[in-house]
């Protein structure tokens, strides 16, 4: 069975024909090891892998190269800013370059390693390979595709009119938010860097025709996979976000070169999302495997989650689908299991049968990676009737691709002469009508982490895997979308106090019971969304839930951003006036009492103590007489709850919380809806701990870019502020 694929330089769907008949060359952009790798950049690796394993099963010998990147000055933004990661990471750590690379390379052989990722042939470094860069950059130069100018080399995108082809960008330039400074040696702002003089102290530099420097990004790849591919490959895999500016720059260098076309097909695997955005470790909402075993995951979970969406498709990751790719996984092996067992049928399928479903599997997967289908027919094939001698030899073909290890499930379910003992004595209990004793057995068997499965082809007994072990301490929410809203249902009480508690125990005590103590004669709900708590936020308040029964607690399974876990609160409420609540602020007498006043007069969307006034949209200003106002601040922001249908919830796109209650006002003020401030509500503020915590550099980047977008929405609307009329 044959594999099409899509190329990204055709954009199409194109049969697979490698340049030498039975062998195929693979290069696959590695990881940089100054940080984890995430299980984002997991996912674009293991779609290479099933590449990789497709062609294997068709009978070719794959040469496959990754790199390893082990200077973080190579990626081109950031080289261009003279910043070296490598560098940064390791003075951070007071270790040196080496260290740091070192020990982030050991952590991604071993990850892949548990994702069953086969290894590449090859790992070169970066490192090893310097000389061979510069030789390229001096050929470049030679041919006229490069300048040099004071020690630095330039490739001169102009020379190559095939710039471009690749990505569809001929503008060149910098990806959109990477704010660099152009290069003021450079000819032309499209023209990106190959070598860069060594600035005065660098450690990591090499000698070179121009003097000491250090190699650009995308000269890496081009010269290592000449290096051990040849001046030809036929597959070179990526995530979507290297098709500019890295896969672009390295197709022009490699071709100007050697004029030859360099690479046959081009496959990008389309991103992991988390909560709606790119996976991505400045976001904050990058998970390692670690962070998943750490959850109980088994890592194998998450290679059986990426099978279930097309690698053209963007996923979005969820603990929630990755505990139901858990459960499909376990349920595989279970069969792999009883299927190997030695009591299990003789017969076999007809032949026509078992090459039936051998022919839908392949040509699914081979049909562009469609591996969504093909776990389909594998489903379609395990719950088929037909002998499981069969279906356990077609499931162990199939794994083949799938790689979920399934062959060696009969070994690690293998378990000690004495628990198999038990298990044969609690069969002879069973068969005397002793169920009360046999059950006792079984318990005691699950005590040691041992699992009975009365099954059809006999009792067995395996152990529990470790993430079989893990207890889930109460049930949570992976997103928004799976808690229902209650907007429809009538109002059950006068206040919804909503409260989002990340960790900060302290604070979440004393805002809580500020608003429990002062609630008298007034019929208060508490609504907290206990956003990832780890440090005993969580369990603290599940036992206040106990003791306090107008106290109820959404647990979220990860840190969701704020917006996402506030509209859980919203969604959830049931009083008349909703109150979100910050937890540095504390009520300190009868708010309830004042905010129901003013929520009296319909024209009134908005009630708190900490309001903003502006006449740019730019700059905004508290406020300290009571009046209208243009936002409210998030410590406390009041409003009626049969509006939240007119404006809306939050933006799920607003992670921090920084500017979301500006925006979330204007939604309010569009309505033709009032937001009033009262400075004398008695509420007080303590330090803002998410803010005051924060590295100040991620303050401004998180808030720069949540102004943004409040800015692209509302930024021509003054006629909503107060000072317009
Ligand atoms: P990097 O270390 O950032 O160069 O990323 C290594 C690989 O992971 C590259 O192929 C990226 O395109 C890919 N990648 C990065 N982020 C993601 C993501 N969220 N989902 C899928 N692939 C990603
Ligand atoms: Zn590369």
């Amino acid at each position: 069975m044959s594999l099409r694929i899509f190329n990204t330089v055709s954009r199409n769907v194109e049969e697979f024909h490698p340049r030498t008949a039975g062998k195929v060359s693979m290069y696959t952009c590695g990881p940089t090891v100054y940080r984890d790798a995430h299980i984002g950049n997991f996912r674009s690796y293991l779609m290479a892998d099933w590449i990789r394993r497709f062609l294997e099963h068709d009978g070719y010998e794959v040469n496959h190269v990754k790199n390893i990147t082990d200077v973080g000055h190579m990626r081109q933004e950031v080289l261009e800013q003279g910043e070296d990661k490598v560098i940064a990471a390791a003075l951070a750590a007071g270790k040196t370059p080496e260290e740091i690379a070192s020990y982030y390379t050991e952590v991604f052989m071993r990850d892949e390693g548990r994702l069953n990722i086969l290894p590449a042939t090859v790992f070169p470094r970066a490192t090893d390979h310097v000389v061979e860069m510069v030789e390229l950059t001096r050929r470049l130069v030679e041919k006229g595709y490069a300048y040099e100018v004071r020690g630095n080399v330039y490739f001169s995108v102009d020379s190559f009119p095939d710039y471009g082809a690749l990505s569809g960008n001929t503008q060149g330039g910098l990806l959109e938010g990477v704010r660099a400074e152009v290069d003021p040696l450079k000819r032309d702002v499209r023209d990106f860097t190959l070598w860069k003089a060594a600035e005065p102290g660098r450690t990591l530099k090499w000698p070179s025709p121009w003097g000491d420097g250090f190699p650009g990004w995308h000269i890496e790849c081009s010269a290592m996979s000449e290096k051990y591919l040849g001046p030809q490959l036929d597959i070179h895999t990526g995530g979507v976000d290297n098709i500019f500016p890295h896969h672009e720059g390295e197709k022009a260098q490699s071709e100007a070169s050697t004029g030859l076309r360099f690479v046959g097909y081009w496959v990008h695997g389309q991103h992991l999302l988390a909560d709606g955005m790119k996976m991505a470790k400045s976001w904050g909402n990058a998970y390692t495997l670690d962070n998943l075993a750490e959850r109980g995951f088994d890592p194998l979970a998450f290679r059986y989650l990426c099978l279930t969406a097309r690698f053209s498709t963007r996923l979005n990751f969820t603990f929630t689908a990755l505990r139901g790719a858990q459960r499909a996984l376990v349920g595989l092996r279970e069969r792999v299991w009883m299927w190997s067992s030695d009591n299990a049928d003789e017969a076999v399928a007809a032949p026509e049968d078992s090459a039936r479903w051998r022919e839908a599997f392949w040509e699914r997967a081979g049909d562009n990676l469609d591996l969504p289908r093909a776990l389909a027919t594998v489903w379609g094939m395990v719950k088929s009737d037909m002998p499981s001698r069969s279906k356990l030899g077609l499931l162990l073909e199939y794994d083949e691709l799938l790689g979920l290890g399934l062959a060696s499930v009969p070994d690690q379910y293998r378990v000690p002469a004495d628990v198999e003992a038990d298990t044969v004595r609690r069969h002879g209990l069973r068969e005397q009508g002793q169920f009360k004793e046999a059950d006792a057995v079984r318990e005691e068997l699950r005590g040691q982490h041992y699992l009975i499965r009365d099954g059809r082809e006999g009792t067995r007994v395996r152990p529990l895997s470790a993430s079989e072990q893990h207890v889930v301490p109460w049930r949570s929410v992976s997103s928004s979308h799976e808690v229902p809203s209650f907007a429809d249902r009538e109002d059950t009480v006068d206040f919804s106090v909503v409260v989002v508690a990340c960790n900060y125990l302290e604070d979440v005590q004393r805002c809580l019971s500020s608003a429990l103590s002062w609630s008298d004669g007034h019929s208060i709900e508490v609504v907290v969304v206990d956003n990832g708590s780890t440090d005993g936020t969580a369990q603290w308040l599940e036992d206040l839930t106990g003791r306090d029964g107008r106290v109820r607690v959404i647990h979220v399974d990860h840190v969701m951003g704020d917006a996402a876990a506030k509209n859980i609160g919203l969604k959830q409420s049931l009083g008349r006036t909703v109150i979100m609540l910050d937890t540095s602020a504390e009520i300190t007498g009868d708010m309830y009492t004042a905010l129901a006043r003013q929520l009296e007069d319909a024209r009134v969307g908005v009630v708190g103590p900490f309001g903003l006034r502006t006449d740019d949209l730019r700059h905004f200003d508290e406020v300290s007489v009571a009046g209208e106002v243009d936002a409210m601040q998030a410590y406390c922001f009041a409003l009626p709850r049969a509006y939240i249908k007119l404006a809306g919830l939050l933006p799920e796109t607003f992670r921090f919380y920084r500017n979301l209650d500006i925006q979330y006002s204007f939604q309010f003020k569009d309505q033709g809806l009032q937001v009033r401030a009262d400075p004398a509500l008695p509420v007080t503020r303590h330090t803002h701990r998410v803010w005051s915590d924060m590295a100040e550099e991620e303050r401004e980047k998180l808030s720069q870019s949540n102004f943004r977008r409040f800015l692209k929405q509302w930024g021509e609307r003054k006629d909503l502020l107060v000072g317009s009329g």
